[in-house]
């Protein structure tokens, strides 16, 4: 029975896939799209005082958007961060409230980080669809079923930068030119540690990428193209 319920699992998981998460909505998890031709530039961890603004400097000087999925205790920690967010154009998604490892924890438990980051982001002024990033791309079976109670879409990637562990620019900056392809979502870090790496690498890997023909889009843009 075990086995049955999990191979019906991989099923519902592998179509949904497939279909782009059309089919199957109660899981509601965002698949890239490879067939569109644009990026997706995406911030987990924030918002930091310090790295936060640099990313954004960057951002600004070379004219893109991106989708910063933040901590809820972070965000009430650096309220003008996410204001300057919002006033830059970029856009704001939940990451959970306490960067929580979501597998084995209660579904109340899970709810309410998501609902309490929520609330607060509505507070300091996000308007719109507010996607879920889940941390550690940790969410098995409960998580997208508390996702799709609360009405919202989880937000994967397909080009993880690895920025967390690399020790230089160029290890980051190879393994998104490496992994790039069209309808990427990319993942950088700007909070919870010393992101300095990050920040330096995203200014080597923005420039190159416009170069080689990419183009950056909003999150909620990408996701209205599907
Ligand atoms: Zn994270």
């Amino acid at each position: 029975m075990f086995i049955k319920s999990i191979l019906f699992i991989i099923l519902i998981l592998i179509v949904e896939y497939f279909t782009l998460g059309k089919i199957f909505w109660f899981t509601q998890i965002f698949f890239f799209n490879p067939k569109s031709k644009k990026l997706v530039l995406t911030f987990d961890d924030g918002p930091h005082p310090k790295f936060t603004e640099e990313v954004m400097g960057i951002l600004k000087k070379y004219k893109i958007k991106a989708a910063f999925f933040v901590c809820g205790k972070e965000s009430e920690e650096n309220p003008e961060i996410i204001r300057k967010l919002i006033a830059d154009g970029h856009e704001i998604g939940n990451h959970s409230w306490n960067h929580l490892k979501m597998i084995f924890k209660s579904p109340k438990r899970i709810e309410q980080e998501i609902v309490q980051t929520d609330n607060l982001l509505r507070k300091l002024g996000v308007k719109g669809k507010i996607y879920f990033r889940p941390p550690f791309m940790r969410f098995l079976f409960i998580t997208p079923i508390v996702v799709a109670k609360l009405k919202k879409k989880m937000v994967l990637w397909n080009i993880p930068t690895k920025d967390y562990k690399a020790k230089s620019v160029e290890e980051i900056s190879k393994r998104v030119f490496d992994k790039c392809t069209n309808g990427g979502i990319i993942v950088m870090h700007d909070g919870r540690a010393d992101r300095t790496l990050s920040v330096k690498a995203l200014d080597k890997i923005v420039p190159e990428l416009l170069e080689k023909g990419y183009e950056f889009t909003l999150l909620s843009e990408y996701l209205n193209y599907q």
